[in-house]
């Protein structure tokens, strides 16, 4: 969406060039720069999310999409009596998220409101509000609705959302006191505190990451033959994120290779501040970002010679995390997490996603306060401090994304238990997975009635069962 909207923009340029551009004049007219709050700039256009951020430290230009519209956010900021090359860009690119919690951070440090990261339409209506959900805006619950649709792909209600994720939250926690009590802890909160209290869970060095990273990458790869039958022709490397980008990068985060196979798929392992980072997190987050999650997804789908190119690249957030998700549990399929230290975080994992059911609904539909997701996620996930905060932030900063991750692995698991109930003995998880990956990323209710369709076919005889 955000993609298309830019290239109505670019248009916007053009237009004196190019008299057949004709956008729609509501989008892509350009606003007058002004101010927002005390510390905070509304530059661009209409249909531009840009946020300058006055700041003691420097001035920062979030969200900005500089890439695709230069002139005009330059103009636009420099109307401000602002000088473009003093001014620090947060761009909103491929590690989009890093960056929306990086600039809600920002946000709260300069009391500016956090309505302004929800979209430019909001920030023009309203000029800040105090409340951090949806709901606070004008057809708020509509407009909820209409996020959640968007980034679940699915009917499911803000009710339904909240409902699964306090039923998922209680699971996992029970799954992971069971794990806290076989290590001599009398609650998961306990051994979560001695694992992150343990000098000696932490890394030692750079080198000591990066190589706990390639030795899962390693153990997993000769299990794929086992789970599929569609293999990607790119490899995959891990390295380390580049220094400059230390700061602000995610722990890990996939950048995907070429179609052609000729650059490799990238794990960037952010290996700044070492000695902070837990080893037991890597494991779960290696079969995530790497193989079997987005490497094996997104490599096989670019180089799928049926699908069409817009469908080689077709981008559902619900599809994309959920099957990275529904990666981290194949490691247990295939028989890893033999360490009780990494199965807890692996639950940990699965624990943060749940949560964000419950926060994400809680704020934009149950009208939680700040304060109420700070409490709910103390209490049921193991972040602290900063990434705690900036957990928060996030949700109320870019309503409904954080449902993708869970919805869509339970979508996937819940696939899956509908072909091996009907299937049987002709059961197949090679052919089930080539299934679910043959199709590129989809709407998860096309991906249920696709894979419907492929469970009579089998059944009938009428499919190969198997790639
Ligand atoms: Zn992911």
């Amino acid at each position: 969406m955000r993609l298309s909207r830019l290239l109505v923009l670019i248009c916007l340029f053009a237009a004196s060039a190019l008299a057949h551009a004709a956008p729609n004049p509501d989008w892509t007219t350009p606003l007058a720069p002004f101010q927002i709050a005390d510390n905070l700039y509304y530059v661009g256009s209409r249909d531009l999310a840009s946020y300058l951020v006055v700041t003691p430290a420097g001035n920062i230009l979030i969200n900005a999409n500089l890439e695709s519209s230069p002139p005009l956010i330059k103009a636009s900021v420099e109307k401000l009596g602002f000088r473009w090359t003093d001014i620090r860009i947060l761009l909103n690119g491929q590690a989009h998220y890093d960056h929306m919690a990086g600039a809600a951070q920002i946000l709260r440090e300069t009391h500016a409101r956090n309505m302004v990261m929800q979209g430019d339409d909001q920030a023009v209506e309203t000029g800040g509000r105090n409340d951090p959900g949806l709901w606070a805006l004008p057809n708020g619950d509509a407009r909820y609705r209409a996020a959640v649709r968007e980034m679940t792909t699915t009917d499911m209600t803000p009710e339904q959302i909240y409902e699964l994720g306090m039923s998922e939250v209680k699971s996992t926690e029970s799954q992971m006191t069971v794990i806290a009590k076989q290590q001599g802890y009398s609650d998961w909160k306990s051994y979560a505190a001695a694992i992150i209290s343990n000098p000696k869970l932490r890394a030692t060095s750079r080198d000591e990451i990066l190589n706990t990273y390639r030795q899962y990458v390693a153990q997993m790869r000769p299990k794929l033959p086992q789970l599929f039958g569609l293999l990607p022709k790119a490899s995959l490397e891990v390295v380390p994120v580049e220094a400059y980008r230390e700061k602000e990068a995610a722990a890990a985060s996939y950048f995907v290779g070429t179609p052609d196979g000729s650059r490799p798929g990238k794990v960037y392992v952010n290996t700044g501040d070492f000695e902070d980072r837990e080893l037991p997190e890597i494991e779960a987050t290696a079969y995530h970002e790497g193989i079997p999650g987005h490497h094996m997804q997104l490599s096989i789908q670019q180089e799928l010679p049926e699908l069409p190119p817009f469908r080689q690249h077709a981008s559902y957030t619900a599809y994309i995390e959920g099957w990275g998700l529904y990666a981290e549990r194949l490691g247990k399929d295939v028989g890893f997490y033999q360490d009780p230290n990494d199965e807890f975080e692996r639950l940990a994992s699965e624990l943060l996603r749940s949560s964000r059911l419950v926060e994400d609904t809680g704020v934009h539909y149950k009208r939680w306060t700040r304060d109420q997701m700070v409490q709910f996620f103390q209490e049921n996930s193991l972040e602290t401090g900063d990434d705690l905060q900036a957990e928060v932030d996030r949700y109320i900063s870019y309503p409904a994304q954080a449902l993708s991750y869970k919805i869509g692995q339970l979508k996937i698991l819940e696939l899956r238990k509908r072909a091996q109930d009907q299937l049987g003995d002709k059961f197949d998880i090679r052919a089930f997975h080539d299934e679910i990956l043959s199709g590129g990323a989809l709407p998860l209710d096309v991906l249920d009635s696709r894979t419907s369709a492929w469970i009579v076919s089998v059944k009938s005889g009428k499919a190969a069962n198997g790639r």
